[in-house]
């Protein structure tokens, strides 16, 4: 597995930074673009159906390597985020599905008013992002630059979708060092899955599958594969 060292001093698996740096480049694209030209919201359609393909096999891959909103806060909030690490509660279950239910009511409500229009239609995608962006910086200047990444409603579905396929693993090598759990985008820690006697495994919605902490592992205790036992 190739690597590369960024200032901060972690490593990274080759090409996750240039695929960011790219897909960055989609986000004024849609944000101010669309300010012009509407229909270029539709662009953010593209990308939905572009990460549920991708869910059904590798997970939130879409998340950690190709997500516009993504990449910004890992390659650009992170240059000025106080990089505190993110309260437990964002990743409880009631705190990510409320959210996914109120985003995707207000979302179907502008939706259904903008019926019959597509530069309106694509106006509501804008506007999510908007949305979006604008919570995921207030999150990301204190707390750890992709905070938002493990509330997103869309990361949330993508969980939900690719429950089985390409998780993370954990071996019994692992000595809970915890330097996975600081390395990770969105504070997960592998190491808390350790299975005594066998291997353990993350679930799917809290992994982005960017593969920071296999790379910085001590003990080479991480992998992905598919779910134990299901082939
Ligand atoms: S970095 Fe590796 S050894 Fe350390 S806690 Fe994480 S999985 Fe375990
Ligand atoms: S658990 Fe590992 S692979 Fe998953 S998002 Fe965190 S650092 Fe990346």
């Amino acid at each position: 597995m190739k690597q590369l060292k960024r200032g901060s001093g972690v490593a990274e698996i080759c090409c996750r930074n240039i695929s960011q740096y790219l897909m960055v480049l989609v986000l004024p694209l849609v944000v101010v673009g669309g300010y012009y030209w509407p229909k270029i919201g539709f662009t953010v359609v593209g990308l939905i159906t572009l990460f549920m393909v991708i869910a059904s096999s590798w997970g939130r891959f879409y998340c950690g390597w190709l997500c516009p909103m993504g990449a910004f806060h890992e390659r650009v909030l992170s240059l000025v985020s106080r990089k505190h690490k993110i309260p437990a509660f964002f990743k409880t279950p009631w705190f990510r599905w409320g959210l996914f239910v109120v985003m995707m009511t207000f979302m179907s409500f502008r939706l259904l008013s903008a019926w019959g229009s597509a530069d309106a239609f694509g106006s509501v995608f804008r506007t999510m992002w908007i949305v979006s962006v604008s919570l995921a910086i207030v999150l990301g200047l204190y707390f750890k630059p992709r905070t938002w990444c493990s509330i997103c409603p869309m990361g949330t579905l993508q969980g939900v979708s690719s429950s089985n396929t390409y998780l993370l693993s954990v071996d019994e090598s692992c000595i809970e060092c915890k330097k996975c759990e600081k390395v990770c985008p969105i504070s997960t820690y592998p190491g808390a899955f350790r299975v005594a006697g066998g291997v353990g495994q993350v679930p799917s919605g809290e992994c982005l599958r960017c593969s920071n902490c296999i790379v910085n592992c001590p003990k080479k205790a991480l992998s992905f594969r598919d779910r134990i036992g299901d082939d």
